[in-house]
């Protein structure tokens, strides 16, 4: 999602880009293939607008109206202290759910007569700096030679092991699940969050199922789980018969909602935390879950890395428009800078969220329940957490603030 977000800004501005993946279209666009969504926050929302692509996704995509976050112990009633966001205060929705399929599908979409040539599946086996060029080697036997070459290439980065640039890294002794339920009542667009001793529990509002995929009793009220839960535990969970499961939901979800149905496959994902130390080498740069793989805790990952594809096209293209090549070094270098500050932030903080949250111990509970009470109380600490999580603090790249790069 990121390298063709990428490869769309850059031909809109004049480049000629091509994209390897060795992972065809028709995959990575099918269900089976990725049972995830992702919260797109409004500044992502923006770019993805200015880009063209927002027209092919926007029916599929639920705008967030509210936010509740509660600290919840299982079979419990969530503590008395909760967090509302309401979109209200800051007059728009704070961004938009939407499965990952339908975002492929859109960039794919918007791709189309831009010039960006695609070549899949192809993987890129190897990759070297050559002077004023750098040469890729694609698993098809084709060579290309370019002035800039981008890893985007996921949180493995085959490219980032070839350029040399290190990790740091460790692995949560959590595992991400995600299925989609249905429910009896409208979410209304409320995303909740609930935080759970074994991680936090996000029920994230969809759109309601198009009439040639409805299954399910109430196919208009959906929702996307994205469950933490202990390592050690869920393989067992995602083994469950289909009414143990539905029962375990249950216990999690609560009953807000009314009657509730899971629908579709399981799915699991293990979580991880990386940071790149560089981003960039000779005529490379990182963007993405390449340079930086966060929890999911805060719904970040996506929309950080498209922060990533703005910055890095505003400074190719800044470079290129004064005549200079499109992978010179100090427009390089001024990307690392911009990027590698904001996500080590990011990525801190949702580290430290997930440590905050992720156990039951009785004094650590009464104080974050205090400061869920505290946030919820101050207006001006309230906005400005909906800003953070609709992406609008730190320096804005161009295409986020709705302008072209
Ligand atoms: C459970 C869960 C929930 C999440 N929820 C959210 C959310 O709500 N909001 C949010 O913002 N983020 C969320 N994220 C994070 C988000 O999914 C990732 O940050 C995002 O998918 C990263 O996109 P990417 O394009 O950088 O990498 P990827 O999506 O991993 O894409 C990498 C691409 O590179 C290709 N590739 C691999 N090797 C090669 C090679 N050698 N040559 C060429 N191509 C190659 C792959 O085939 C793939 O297509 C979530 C993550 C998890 C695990």
């Amino acid at each position: 999602m990121v390298g063709l977000t990428l490869a769309l800004a850059l031909a809109q501005g004049g480049v000629s880009v091509s994209v390897a993946d060795p992972v065809p279209p028709s995959v990575l666009t099918n269900s089976a293939f990725d049972g995830r969504v992702t919260a797109l926050s409004y500044a992502a929302v923006r770019m993805l607008k200015v880009l063209g692509v927002w027209e092919y996704v926007a029916t599929e995509a639920q705008p967030i109206s509210d936010i509740l976050v509660t600290d919840a112990a299982l079979g419990s009633p969530p503590s008395a202290l909760s967090l509302h966001f309401d979109h209200r205060e800051i007059g728009e929705p704070m961004g938009a759910i939407a499965e990952n399929r339908h975002i492929r599908r859109a960039l794919f979409a918007a791709l189309e007569g831009t010039g960006v040539r695609l070549i899949a599946p192809a993987a890129v086996t190897a990759i070297e700096p050559n002077g004023g060029f750098i040469d890729a080697t694609l698993s098809n036997g084709e060579r290309l030679r370019a002035h800039l070459a981008v890893g985007a290439d996921g949180r493995e980065s085959p490219l980032r092991e070839r350029m040399g640039l290190r990790t740091v890294a460790w692995s949560y002794p959590q595992v991400g699940i995600v299925a989609t339920v249905q429910h009896e009542r409208p979410h209304n667009g409320t995303a909740y969050e609930h935080f759970l001793s074994s991680g936090p529990f996000a029920i994230l509002p969809m759109v309601a199922a198009s009439h040639s995929e409805a299954v399910g009793q109430y196919p208009t009220n959906r929702s996307s789980l994205v469950w933490t839960e202990r390592e050690e535990l869920a393989p067992a969970l995602l083994e469950l018969p289909p009414e143990l499961f539905a029962a375990e939901v249950e216990r999690r979800f609560g009953d807000h909602l009314g009657a509730i149905e899971v629908v579709g496959a399981r799915w699991s994902y293990p979580l991880r935390f990386h940071l790149a130390r560089g981003y960039v080498a000779p005529r490379f740069a990182l963007a993405g879950d390449s340079a930086h793989g966060i929890h999911p805790i805060a719904g970040q990952g996506l929309n950080l890395g498209l922060k990533d594809a703005a910055a890095l096209a505003e400074c190719v293209l800044e470079s290129v428009r004064l005549g200079l090549d499109a992978g010179d070094a100090e427009a390089l270098r001024r990307y690392e800078r911009w990027r590698r500050f904001d996500s080590f932030v990011l990525a801190a903080a949702t580290d430290g969220l997930n440590r905050l949250f992720s156990n039951d111990i009785t004094p650590v509970r009464a104080i974050r329940d205090v400061g869920l009470g505290i946030v919820d109380a101050i207006g001006p600490l309230r906005r400005l957490f909906m800003r953070n999580a609709g992406g609008d603090l730190g320096q804005l790249p161009r295409l986020m603030r709705g302008e072209p790069a």
